[in-house]
């Protein structure tokens, strides 16, 4: 299983959700019901969650090293047909070059 990337360039845009068509900000503090979670790895913290102690158990997971065990991880506990999940990349330079990848993932049948 992959989770694909789109990549965004310089700059975060805004994202829409694939099924309302709500646009979800990644500093938006409420999701439409489609959201599952939200993952920055920058932080490496799940910014939101519709099922917190699940995705907080996988946040302290010690074995979980990379978002990317972390997230597949969760998909696996969650194991629905129904989710995607996507993660979106911008890069820019600060002090020097650096980039920052968000998981989000959507239920399509919520
Ligand atoms: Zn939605």
């Amino acid at each position: 299983m992959n989770i694909p990337d789109v990549y965004l360039g310089g700059d975060m845009k805004d994202i829409y959700c694939p099924v309302c068509g709500e646009r979800i900000g990644v500093e938006t503090e409420a999701y439409c019901d489609h959201v599952l979670f939200v993952y920055l790895d920058m932080i490496g913290e799940f910014i939101w969650s519709a099922n917190p102690p699940q995705s907080q158990r996988i946040e302290d997971d010690e074995e979980l090293e990379t978002p990317d065990e972390k997230i597949k991880a969760l998909l696996k506990e969650i194991n629905s047909d129904s989710v995607l999940c996507v993660s979106f990349t911008t890069s820019g330079m600060a002090c020097g070059p650096m980039s920052s990848t968000v998981y989000m993932a959507f239920d399509f049948c919520t």
